[in-house]
């Protein structure tokens, strides 16, 4: 034969495989270990996670030696994770005075740590100031103000970065695009010329680091890379003049995309689709057209620094779910998994994620399914439901619109109506979800009285910790009174 066609198109060599019908993380098999755990069950592999701190951290250190990378620890901040980042020579990016105390109970010290956010607290910023943290990266001029009245009582200066508005459109989907003044982030300009010059005021209880800007998650177009390295550029030339003190850093912030679709589903829905969730773009990508014109324009003395969170984390687990109902309805299958938005954030948002019958790997017929989770609620479902009604409704409205459908569906949908899984994909089967790593063990909830599942890590000699323990019906009441 002159083509080679894949198989098990998900499959990923030495990491992901298909053994004797199952799928296997790192050699070890998940259905069997669901068996053991219960399901639903999150699985993460230490390998994985080292290899994409490794990879990272060589890839923008090889072309610029003065370089952190300061993991989004809000992606995923269990301490098990935490610590072999600590071990791999990340440095850690923390949103709240909670994160800040995980970081630090993790091991990582304050020249590693940087603190993000908008509304920080006077006990976030003293806790920020006594750990002597890298950078506050300051968010507002009230936020300024807050910190220099901190820093006047603290028993040390504090380090401030000021975050910048580089009105730039990047992230996957709206809520996910944070470098623009309509975004709630950051300071304009303008705002940024008063705040030097509080600066230049407080020097003795401050020390001016630099820039911040992130410009969004899940951002797959390079040309919003390229953008805010030209800004940052054009940016620094026109306030040079106005830096109180020299220029420590610059921090690009994260948003660096993964491929959710790389056919490892063979029904990714429609092209646009791909758009957000295929990542045409690689860490080198981002290296050859974020960091690389940094470099040149600031030469090798800048600390550059970078916040990825999903692009560490988000490939390198799978959630185990279990089939637990069936319904035939308008001549299609529908599957109920146990595993819904309250232990999967992102799948209320539409979120795509891949699915295979990890009890199946070897069958070859497959079929399409809806795929509903178990919550009572419609949201809960594995299709784009707010999408699917949105257009539905305004081709009712407006039966003109039909000839925009296309463009309805590009704006509107985010996920396709159905899953391709094994034929014979039934009550009992487990289905594996993929690249589940980001954003979905931080925001789980009870919600209709569900229990948080465990999360196990496969060990780099094959073993498995449990990384974080189930709750029991005992965690439903333990706080109420
Ligand atoms: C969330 C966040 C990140 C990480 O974003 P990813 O898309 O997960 O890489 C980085 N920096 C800041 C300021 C953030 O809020």
């Amino acid at each position: 034969m002159s083509q080679v066609i894949a198989l098990k198109p998900w499959e990923r060599k030495a990491y992901l495989e298909s053994l004797d019908g199952h799928l296997s993380m790192d050699g070890v098999d998940l259905v069997t270990l669901a068996a053991h755990t219960g399901t639903p069950h999150y699985v993460y592999s230490e390998k994985k996670l080292r290899a994409n701190a490794a990879e990272m951290i060589q890839t923008f250190g090889d072309i610029h030696p003065n370089f952190t990378v300061a993991y989004a620890s809000k992606a995923l901040a269990n301490m098990s994770v935490l610590k072999i980042f600590r071990d791999e020579h990340l440095g850690i990016e923390v949103n709240s005075g909670g994160e800040l105390f995980k970081a630090t109970q993790a091991g990582f010290t304050g020249d590693q740590i940087v603190f993000n956010g908008v509304a920080k607290t006077k006990v976030e910023i003293d806790a920020a100031i006594a750990a002597k943290i890298k950078a506050i990266n300051v968010d507002s001029l009230s936020e300024l103000d807050r910190v220099i009245d901190c820093a006047k009582q603290g028993p040390h200066p504090a380090n401030v970065t000021l975050r910048v508005v580089p009105e730039i459109q990047g992230g996957g989907t709206a809520g996910r695009e944070t470098g623009s003044a309509s975004s709630k982030f950051g300071m304009t300009p303008e705002e940024i010329m008063v705040a030097l010059e509080k600066l230049r005021t407080a020097t003795d209880v401050t020390k001016f680091m630099g820039f911040h800007a992130h410009i969004g998650s899940q951002v797959n177009d390079i040309d919003a890379y390229r953008a805010e390295a030209a800004f940052m550029i054009r940016f620094l030339s026109d306030i040079k003049s106005s830096l109180p003190t020299e220029l420590k850093h610059l921090n690009l912030g994260g948003g660096f995309p993964i491929s959710y679709i790389d056919g490892r589903n063979a029904n990714p829905g429609p092209e646009y689709l791909q758009d957000t969730y295929s990542a045409a773009i690689s860490i080198e990508d981002v290296g050859k057209s974020l960091i690389a014109p940094l470099r040149d324009a600031f030469g090798p003395e800048i600390e550059l620094i970078v916040e990825p969170g999903r692009s560490l984390v988000a490939d390198t687990a799978v959630l185990l779910t279990r089939v637990e109902a069936t319904k035939r309805r308008n001549k299609l299958d529908w599957l109920y998994l146990d595993a819904g938005y309250g232990i999967m954030l992102d799948a209320v948002f539409s979120w795509y994620f891949p699915m295979i019958t990890a009890s199946r790997t070897d069958d070859e017929d497959t079929a399409h399914f809806r795929i509903f989770g178990p919550l009572c609620d419609s949201y809960d479902a594995f299709f784009d439901v707010r999408g699917e009604a949105a257009i539905r409704k305004l081709l009712e409205k407006e039966p003109s619109l039909t000839d925009h459908k296309n463009l309805l569906e590009k704006v509107l949908l985010h996920q396709p109506g159905m899953k391709e899984l094994a034929a014979k994909t039934s009550i009992g089967d487990i289905v594996a979800v993929f690249d589940v790593g980001a954003y979905n063990i931080d925001t789980q909830s009870q919600y209709c009285g569900r229990l948080q599942p465990a999360v196990s890590l496969i060990k780099l000699d094959g073993s498995i910790q449990e990384i974080r323990n189930a709750e029991t019906e005992d965690d439903l009441i333990a706080r109420d009174s």
